[in-house]
């Protein structure tokens, strides 16, 4: 298959080497309303209909270009958002992980978007990536997508011995509920510090607190 990488929104081919800025720059990292389970939760972007038409074709087309731009971007915010973070969450090298796509939609794609956006995210930052994330039965399930939207898909840690530190990456925050269940589960397992971080927000789940400044600035390679 050739992929055709054309900007998702002034449909420019090449649009990275030809100059097009419609991804918008992180906006220093809002910072999302609590979610239980979740020390910090982060997200680069609200989801308007620019960043909607960007998500859209990483996840559908697996745009490699594009997530490689969001991990850079998700990076950059966790780098602008340090001294937002716990105390003693620069002791340890955190685990990056997702939250895995039902078996359904990885089959229908292909891949599991999650999976490379976690991955473009470990690069950026140096960091572990590890799959310890599964679903827990009736993934199958028709309809189950809606009911994961409203109370999260049900999520078990593959390990018995979590990481203490993770980050949990996802494409967009809604409701909170996936990046909480992700929480729930790393915690049972023994996670002690979990960080989310997406791509964007949207919905209930508003910013609650101003961009900091320029720290964004900040070299990324800093952090751990
Ligand atoms: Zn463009």
């Amino acid at each position: 298959m050739v992929l055709m990488r054309v900007c998702p929104w002034c449909r420019r081919s090449e649009p990275w080497r030809r100059g097009c800025r419609c991804l918008p720059d992180p906006a220093g990292g809002p910072v999302l309303r609590e979610i239980v389970g979740i020390d910090l939760a982060l997200a680069v972007h609200d989801y308007d209909e620019v960043v909607r038409r960007f998500v859209l074709a990483a996840k559908n087309g697996g745009r490699e270009d594009l997530l490689r731009r969001f991990g850079v971007q998700i990076a950059a915010v966790l780098a602008a958002q340090a001294d937002n973070l716990p105390d003693s969450w620069g002791e340890r090298r955190p685990t990056v992980v997702w939250v895995p796509a039902s078996r359904d939609r990885r089959r229908r794609r292909g891949y599991d978007q999650g999976r490379l956006l976690a991955r473009a995210v470990g690069r950026e930052l140096g960091l572990p990536v590890q799959p310890l994330l599964r679903r827990a039965g009736g993934e199958a399930q028709e309809g189950r997508d809606r009911a994961d939207r409203l109370s999260g898909p049900r999520l078990r840690c593959r390990v018995g011995r979590a990481p203490s530190h993770v980050v949990v990456v996802d494409d967009v925050i809604t409701t909170g509920a996936s990046v909480g269940a992700a929480a729930a589960a790393l915690r049972g397992s023994g996670a002690v510090m979990v960080v989310a971080v997406a791509v964007a927000s949207s919905g209930s789940n508003g910013v609650n607190h101003p961009p900091v400044g320029n720290a964004g600035s900040r070299q990324v390679s800093g952090l751990w």
